[in-house]
């Protein structure tokens, strides 16, 4: 038999290398940004053309290669970081590995310019599929510039795995984000198809951070410190009242790396509870430096997973350090208000000393505990909302179907049954069916019909009915926009970007909405039936329902906007709801052209029948 086994050549192994370091163009950009700042840049552009699939270039002021490290930094395990295995224990760069030039160098056509500052002329290097093409003197600025063309060129399967461009360029920018949010003192620009996308000049962290997701943040932040012997804690957590519907911006970085770590996240989100409602996600930017010995980052090739020695302790010191910062902005809010008191100084008396004033912060202060259980009152506010008679017949919904425009089914006959039934609780407003209404669990509304016990699912109902009156407006059956005070609202880069696409969208359904620049917006007018939206909120939610789901599969942006709308205007389940409200659920549910079911398809109600009540009784 003869010897089968063979050393892979070293453009296949970088290839295979490849596959865990390059996923993306996103990688390659983190890979290439995390480059400049261990070369001990100040300034660093990045330049990309269709989301990086075409070009990805990286400019930066810092150290340079000589000649013969432009030819090695694209060899495997080739790093100028660390030197034995012990100094893996005291890593103070980004890089230590040495694959990402190869890896990349492995799946591009690369063309490398670098220039060391005391060197009188630069290097020039083009290198395609791990292939050396030319290397030549070149004259350049010092520092370095880094061209990655096509990527996956041989790859076609990973190329054609590639998302559309709005996604790719999505992750880079992401990926933009955390390297500038751990070196506010380095300016950054980043084109984007030859327009500056965003330009970054060298800045206090509150500044980068106001610079990267907008004016509004600078009054969200409350800064975050703590200093102990195993971890130092710095950064800002945005206050409570700005926690966003959709996972909003959740930045933790160690040793200036930015990482993924659930369970510290758990830390956080934890202080953060009963300041916030559940459904809502706070945002924070926190920064842990500790002794490089006490955290592993060689876990992953892409390194953002990392294991603490003592991870039990930092998730400690964490929690408290946000509990505290969270006090203590309480703290500042109160004092506020006593100012005027404390200004009315009394006279000293003769012989009477000052004691220093103390101020104890308590750390699991929560000004929401008390007001608690008065929210669920100020719900219906709105009168038009519920009211009786408002919006459509309780028959047009019959009709329409019955003149075929609406699809039978089974339960819709059954309903149709019940409301030409004249049925109490159905047809008859919410006055006369106070007698059989009621809800349990807080969650679902029961009545008696002539059929049996109907069940709705109070959440689910309320969606489907603001549903459709948003639909309305956009065929213009109704017109229900009513104007409000303007508010200004503002969205991250990304968000914003996507709002502007869906401005006309909006408009139809009733939004009056104006782009005010630098990712500001002022809404004007608003659906009639959202009055007491978080709209803010909703859009959020919006933009999140349209990133996840591609619209045209299923549902025009229309729809996804309407169905996003309704899903936050509507009352939740484990609402107490008052009579004449459940009254109105019903009422208007069965007005909609499709009762059965929310806008998201979940089932809206069901009729346990006397003949299944019976059965269940052998009766
Ligand atoms: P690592 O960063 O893990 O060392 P890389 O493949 O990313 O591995 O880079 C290999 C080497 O190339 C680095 O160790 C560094 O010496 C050099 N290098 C890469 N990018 C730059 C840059 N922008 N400026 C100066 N040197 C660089
Ligand atoms: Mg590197």
């Amino acid at each position: 038999m003869p010897d089968i086994i063979r050393m892979l050549p070293e453009s296949v192994a970088n290839q295979i290398a490849a596959g865990e370091v390059v996923q993306r163009p996103a990688s390659a950009v983190k890979e290439l940004l995390e480059n400049t700042i261990d070369a001990g840049a100040t300034e660093v552009k990045l330049v990309i053309k269709d989301a990086g699939k075409t070009l990805i270039q990286v400019l930066d002021n810092g150290c340079g290669m000589s000649e013969r490290d432009a030819r090695m930094c694209f060899e495997r395990h080739a790093t100028s970081k660390i030197q034995t295995a012990h100094d893996l224990l005291s890593i103070r760069t980004l890089g230590f590995r040495g694959e990402a030039l190869a890896s990349i160098a492995s799946v591009a056509h690369v063309e490398l310019k670098t220039k060391k500052a005391e060197d009188e002329i630069g290097s020039q290097l083009v290198i395609e599929g791990s292939e050396v093409k030319t290397h030549n003197p070149v004259s350049a600025p010092s520092g370095t510039s880094i061209q990655v063309k096509n990527l996956f060129f041989n790859v076609p399967a990973r190329r054609n795995f590639l998302k559309s461009n709005t996604s790719e360029l999505k992750y880079i920018i992401e990926e933009f984000f955390r390297v500038a949010l751990v070196h506010p003192d380095i300016s950054f620009t980043m084109f984007n198809q030859e327009k500056v996308m965003f330009q970054l000049p060298s800045a206090k962290l509150r500044q980068r951070i106001v610079a990267l997701f907008g004016s509004y943040y600078n009054q969200r932040l409350i800064p975050v410190e703590q200093q102990t012997n195993m971890v130092n804690i710095s950064g800002f957590i945005c206050k409570p009242e700005f926690a966003k519907k959709t996972r909003g911006e959740q930045y933790f970085f160690a040793n200036g790396r930015f990482i993924r770590n659930p369970y510290l996240h758990h830390a956080v989100e934890t202080a953060f509870q009963e300041l916030i409602p559940k459904d809502s996600f706070a945002s924070y930017f926190l920064y842990l430096e500790l002794d490089p010995g006490n955290i592993d980052v060689n876990i992953h090739p892409t390194k953002t997973e990392v294991n603490f020695t003592d991870s039990k302790s930092i998730y400690a010191i964490l929690h408290a350090a946000v509990r505290q910062a969270l006090g203590k902005y309480n703290l500042t809010t109160v004092l506020d208000f006593e100012q005027e008191k404390s200004l009315e100084l009394q006279p000293l008396k003769p012989g009477q000393t000052i004691r220093q004033p103390q101020i104890t912060i308590n750390p699991e202060y929560n000004p929401f505990e008390k007001k608690k259980e008065l929210q669920p009152s100020l719900r219906f506010e709105n009168p038009g909302k519920f009211s009786p008679g408002a919006g459509r017949s309780g028959n047009s919904a019959t009709q329409a179907r019955q003149s075929g425009n609406i699809p039978s089914s089974p339960l819709a006959d059954h309903i149709d049954k019940l409301r030409d039934e004249k049925e109490p609780g159905l047809d008859l407003g919410p006055v006369n069916i106070a007698p059989t209404l009621f809800q349990i669990t807080n969650s679902y509304i029961v009545t008696e019909t002539s059929q049996g016990l109907l069940i709705i699912d109070q959440q689910a109902a309320h969606e489907r009915i603001l549903y459709e009156e948003i639909l309305e407006t956009v065929a213009g059956k109704l017109k229900s926009s009513s104007k409000i005070m303007p508010v200004t609202i503002s969205f991250s880069p990304d968000d914003a970007l996507l709002l502007k696409d869906l401005l006309g969208e909006f408009e139809a359904l009733g939004f009056e909405i104006s782009d005010f620049g630098n990712n500001d917006f002022v809404l004007q007018s608003i659906p009639h039936d959202l009055g007491h939206t978080d709209f803010h909120g909703a859009v959020e939610e919006v933009l999140e329902t349209i990133k996840n789901e591609l619209p045209g599969k299923n549902a025009g942006k229309s729809q996804l906007i309407a169905r996003a709308m309704a899903k936050s205007a509507a009352i939740k389940r484990g609402m107490p709801l008052k009579k004449e409200e459940m009254g109105a659920i019903c009422q208007k549910l069965f007005a909609c052209k499709m009762p059965e079911f929310s806008p998201n398809g979940k089932p809206a109600f069901f009729v346990l029948s006397f003949d299944e009540l019976k059965k269940k009784f052998k009766t």
